[in-house]
């Protein structure tokens, strides 16, 4: 685990319990969800979908349960899925106990949906009766439209006295296994809520932006409510809601979770520098063939692309693999010790091959195995680029010249 876990706030103890195979709460890691986007009734699709997520990043994955042939797909779908499946409930109490009924490991419940006191008691009874955990998805968009009066709006307390009731409700039967959800789309609203309700209740949080909307504006503010949380000790378990490929979702999960250091990473971490006047090469291009070359790989590694080789591998020498653009070369090196010099435009197949080789070798064993002229060809090339000031793209010499002519005047 990456000691950057220690430097955010400590997280919040609360209750665990199990969707499936999946612990969720108490000291399990934060688990990242997304939910399909196909006809929970078109098996083999939703199947697909599933994996995709899987492979994503996802460790939950929910399918909607709005009619009966969707129920009857999901029978299908729960033994053949890699991860649990969470069947979402809004308005019928039948789906959820033909989603019971399917063999789900979880439900989900909107308190503002499904409304009436005897249903959700009769739900969470035969919940109960399987072992099936339940969230409480409270959304400021759909609540609860007592309560939206009462509170005079879909304010922080409104969602979580949403909460309270269904879990009194629950309470009523003796079932506890829930884990509550008080999202909205608002960001400080979605906060406000959220930390509200860490200090209300001691079930996990499931936390999410909901309909945050397309990258990269639903990226922003997903990560803006997650991120903010998560650094505060808040939330067992997360979804991203964005209009897109719900791999997306899954995969900006995963990555929130491993650049907090809340999980271990085990994909690509590629960074670049943002290139400045010193580039000797497109940082862009090349930053953007690499990730494209190196992702979905299953290598766990840092990978940096910087721009010159003056600064590029002292300021990346954290990254695990690096390469640094001058004089039409690419320098290729291990956290921040040069191994090989190779020609630009083999640059990215050069990181590439090293990648695989670090990954399978060793960091120990691949320093070991540098070209032993490498360090000192890149020493010359720095030193050449240190002193080599470059065209005056900015016409700053003509401006001084001007300056000097009219004062001289
Ligand atoms: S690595 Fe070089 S090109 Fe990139 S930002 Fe730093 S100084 Fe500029």
């Amino acid at each position: 685990m990456d000691t950057s876990e220690t430097l955010l706030t400590p997280r919040r103890v609360t209750r665990q319990i199990r969707v499936g195979a999946v612990a969720v709460g108490g000291d399990a890691p934060i688990t990242v969800q997304s939910m399909t986007t196909t006809k929970t009734a078109d098996v083999e699709g939703t199947l697909t979908q599933i994996y995709d997520l899987a492979a994503a990043g996802a460790d939950l994955v929910r399918c909607t349960c709005n009619e009966a042939a969707a129920a009857e797909g999901l029978a299908q779908i729960v033994p053949r899925s890699p991860v649990p499946i969470i069947a979402d409930i809004h308005f019928h109490v039948e789906m959820a106990l033909a989603a019971l009924d399917a063999g789900v490991q979880g439900l989900r419940l909107n308190p503002g949906n499904l409304r009436k006191e005897q249903e959700i008691k009769l739900v969470a009874q035969e919940a109960k009766d399987r072992g099936v955990p339940i969230r409480i998805g409270v959304n400021a968009g759909s609540l609860h439209p007592g309560i939206y009066e009462r509170f005079g709006g879909a304010t922080p307390e409104a969602l979580v006295e949403s909460a309270r009731i269904e879990l009194a409700y629950f309470a009523d039967v003796g079932f506890e296994d829930v884990k509550i959800s008080v999202k909205a789309s608002s960001v400080p609203l979605m906060v406000a809520a959220y930390r509200l309700a860490s200090e209300a209740f001691d079930h996990p949080l499931h936390l999410g932006v909901t309909e945050a909307g397309p990258p990269p504006a639903g990226l922003v503010k997903g990560t803006a409510g997650i991120a903010t949380l998560l650094a505060e000790g808040i939330g067992d378990t997360i979804r991203y809601s964005l209009t897109a490929d719900p791999v997306e979702e899954a995969r900006a999960g995963r990555q929130l979770l491993e650049a907090l250091g809340l999980r271990e990473r085990k994909d690509l971490d590629l960074i670049a520098c943002p290139s400045c006047g010193r580039a000797e090469v497109d940082v862009i291009a090349v930053a953007t063939a690499a990730q494209a070359a190196l992702e979905g790989r299953g290598l766990p590694i840092q990978v940096a692309v910087m721009g010159c080789v003056v600064n590029g591998p002292g300021e990346a020498r954290h990254a695990d693999l690096g390469i640094a653009a001058g004089k039409k070369k690419g320098h290729l090196f291990i956290k921040g010790k040069i191994v090989r010099v190779v020609p630009e435009d083999q640059m990215v197949e050069a990181l590439v091959a090293e990648a695989e080789r670090l990954v399978a070798e060793g960091i120990e064993a691949r320093l070991a195995a540098a070209d032993e002229s490498a360090e000192a060809e890149a020493a010359a090339d720095r030193a050449e680029l240190l002193g080599d000031r470059g065209v005056d793209a900015n016409h700053s010499i003509e401006r001084i010249e001007k300056i000097r002519t009219r004062l001289a005047e």
